[in-house]
């Protein structure tokens, strides 16, 4: 049997909470479910969706909403949340760029969300197989709008910039946690990279959206994660996403706590009271959960805003 994460064979086992009555997967295995499923095993695609058991499947599928996956399902860090497989990856697939672009086109999708291991072994951090696959998904869809959910590209210098060049809709970063749990949490990961690589997507491209992810339930508490919302703020993020971490596995990092379906309303409220355009703050949120939807309400909240400022 492979094992999926083998640097975390000897860490102590954490015996995992039974989830609350409020997180409860939707069970809607649908006709449009299975279309999904078809398209991404003929293609031989690989998706976030699958690969990190997101409680949100059968809901997603069911729209033909797949989050796609690119540069192997084999990730080079060894975060303590994520359910990815870790290792050594293989190497890329050069036929990937329009295999992306095809299934986007058979899903018909009006917009794409594509997302990718960390590939530490890459030069470039694999930005330049972003910008491809961005290419060529805007090529054959070009009414499609395309978000893409990166790696940090640590260490990788201006790699990233490569990837803004090919003009994704969304440029979306992940957070994660608060950076007293970095250490723990995303090892691998440095905070101010990551806050850094928000701000400097804004900064080349001020027509993109920016995006950033954190879950909550690792340890954290308030006052972190108020400093999380300004300095994300603080970066120009326009749109946060909240969500409850859960714990895949007796070797993940411990759960700490589940938050009740208020405290999330709670943190949407004090996060729009920021100043974001959009903050979507739930127990079963995640960073591509009802991107379609929100990528329009991005935008509406971004004219509203445009005129209000040009009124004042
Ligand atoms: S929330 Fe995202 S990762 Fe989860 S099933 Fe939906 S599209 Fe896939």
């Amino acid at each position: 049997m492979t094992v999926r994460h083998p640097e975390k064979v000897n860490k102590p086992i954490n015996p995992i909470k039974k989830k609350p009555d409020w997180i409860r997967s939707k069970l809607l295995n649908s006709k449009e479910f299975f279309l999904t499923k078809s398209i991404v095993n003929k293609n031989n695609l690989v998706t976030v969706c699958q690969e990190a058991n997101c409680p949100n499947i059968t809901e997603c599928w069911s729209k033909r909403h797949a989050t796609f996956m690119i540069m192997g399902d084999t990730c080079t860090r060894a975060c303590a949340f994520c359910d990815i497989i870790t290792g050594k990856p293989k190497s890329l697939d050069p036929f990937e760029p329009i295999k992306i672009a095809l299934a986007v086109k058979k899903l018909n999708l009006k917009h794409a969300v594509i997302t990718s291991v960390d590939r530490d072994d890459l030069n470039d951090g694999g930005a330049t197989h972003f910008y491809e696959v961005i290419r060529e998904t805007r090529k054959n869809n070009p009414n499609t709008t395309i978000e893409v959910l990166t790696p940090d590209f640590l260490r990788k210098g201006e790699s990233y910039k490569k990837l803004i060049e090919a003009k994704p809709d969304v440029f979306n970063h992940n957070i994660e946690t608060v950076p007293g749990l970095y250490k723990k949490v995303r090892p691998g990961s440095r905070y101010f990279s990551s806050l850094e690589l928000l701000k400097n997507a804004k900064k080349i491209d001020k027509n993109i959206f920016t995006k950033s992810g954190l879950m909550v339930g690792l340890g954290e508490n308030k006052d972190e994660i108020l400093q999380v919302m300004d300095d994300l703020k603080s970066a120009d993020v326009d749109f946060l996403t909240i969500g409850q971490y859960l714990q895949p596995s007796v070797k993940h990092h411990p759960l700490d706590r589940y938050y009740k379906p208020e405290e999330f309303d709670e943190l949407k409220s004090v996060a729009r009271s920021k100043g974001f355009l959009l903050v979507s703050s739930s127990p079963l949120t995640r960073s591509s959960y009802h991107a379609d939807e929100d990528f329009a309400k991005l935008k509406k909240n971004r004219i509203v805003q445009t005129n209000a400022q040009s009124i004042s």
